[in-house]
This record gives structure tokens, C-alpha cells and sequence, in this order.
């Protein structure tokens, strides 16, 4: 599958935002965002930050969403499309589609650094839906349904070590965790209010339905 192959530090200095794609570095004094938070590009640290139209504001936030969930447009876009089918507040649906793949599941439990790393996990068949192989990155985790390792993999030295930090591991409140088990699940759809997002969905949802 394609994948967004550019420079992930580049991409939080271009949205002028953390985006959290690189797991421990971007906890550490390493991450790029705090020596050098200008935009990328020779021209970047001379870069003025022009006034914006709201074109221009909702498509930003489009594209910091976008690579926060690390999908190329035509997978974003249907979650879009798939959401406004829906009934209630589509900002909401959008959310609650994006925030409930499995791969972003399994980054939120702690089983992986980052989403990217999440998703190599489910690809490579070391996720476990219902104690089910599931190696599909894109998978609805409905609620109740258990996220586990699958127990091939317990014993390699890198799993090891998550397995040992997942006691520190805080999920939010519409997660529930057992890190003694190393599984956890969906205990309610998140509401937007919920959620600790660094775009704003709705104007999202302005810029598709233009
Ligand atoms: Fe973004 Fe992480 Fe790189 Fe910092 S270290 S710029 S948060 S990807």
C-alpha cells in the first residue's frame, strides 16, 4: 500500500505542530520542534507566517490531520464521504472513524510508539482482534473487542520492553486497558469533546464540502 514516505520531523514543522510521528524522539530534546520550529526549506527560518484565508486554514488543518493519522488523501477523503452517509454530527462520525482503526488503537494502548510502528505490528500478523490475526491496518475496532498480542511475538526482546512500560501507559477515558494482560479495548465510541486533537475537525469538514 502507498504509503507518506516524507521526512516526518519536516511534516510537524510544516503544520508548525507536534504531530508525534516518531515515538520516543519526540519526547526528547532531540525532537525538531523545539530548536528549529520554522518551516523546513532554505527559506524556512526567514519564512513570515502570512495571515491565512479560511481556504487556507481549513485545508492546513485537513493536511495535519491527515498526516497525524499518516492516510494519503483518497483514504482520508472516504472517511470523509463515509461519515457525511452517516446519521448525526459528521465531524463527529469522521472522528470516530479515524480514531477507531486498529492501528490507531493499538498506538493509543502503548503497544507501539507511533502510529506508523502500530501499523507495522498489525501488518505483520502480531495483533490479535478477539484473539483473531487481523493484518488489516484499517480495521473498525467496535466496542468491547479485545486488542491483544498475539503470543508468537511475546518473547522478542522490543515487545519485551512495551510489555514492561505498559503499567505507565495512561489511555483515555473511552479505552480501557489491562497492562498485567497486555490487551485492551473500546469501552465507548469517543466523543469529539473527548478527544486531544491538534486540528479542528469541523473546519475539516468545511473544506470537503465545498
Ligand atoms: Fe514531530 Fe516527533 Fe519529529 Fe518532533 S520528533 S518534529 S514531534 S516527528
Amino acid at each position: 500500500m502507498a504509503r507518506n514516505l516524507d521526512p516526518k520531523c519536516k511534516q510537524c514543522r510544516r503544520e508548525s505542530n507536534k504531530l508525534f510521528l516518531k515515538g520516543e524522539k519526540c519526547f526528547s530534546p532531540k525532537c525538531p520542534m523545539l530548536k528549529r520550529n520554522y518551516f523546513p526549506g532554505v527559506h524556512g527560518p526567514g519564512k513570515k507566517r502570512f495571515h491565512i484565508s479560511s481556504y487556507g486554514r481549513q485545508l492546513r488543518e485537513k493536511q495535519k490531520a491527515k498526516r497525524t493519522y499518516r492516510l494519503l488523501e483518497k483514504q482520508f477523503k472516504n472517511y470523509y464521504t463515509k461519515a457525511s452517509r452517516q446519521s448525526g454530527d459528521t465531524s463527529e462520525n469522521f472522528l470516530r472513524l479515524l480514531e477507531t482503526r486498529l492501528d490507531n488503537i493499538v498506538y493509543y494502548l502503548g503497544f507501539a510508539l507511533s502510529r506508523d510502528a502500530a501499523r507495522q505490528l498489525v501488518n505483520h500478523g502480531h495483533i490479535l482482534v478477539d484473539n483473531k490475526k487481523v493484518t488489516i491496518p484499517s480495521y473498525q475496532v467496535k466496542v468491547g473487542q479485545e486488542i491483544s498480542f498475539n503470543k508468537n511475538i511475546l518473547s522478542r526482546p522490543v515487545i519485551k520492553e512495551r510489555l514492561e512500560k505498559l503499567n505507565k501507559v495512561q489511555v483515555a477515558g473511552w479505552l480501557a486497558l489491562d497492562a498485567a494482560l497486555a490487551a485492551g479495548k473500546i469501552v465507548s465510541l469517543p466523543k469529539k469533546e473527548e478527544l486531544a486533537l491538534a486540528f479542528d475537525p469541523t473546519l475539516i469538514i468545511e473544506y470537503y464540502s465545498r
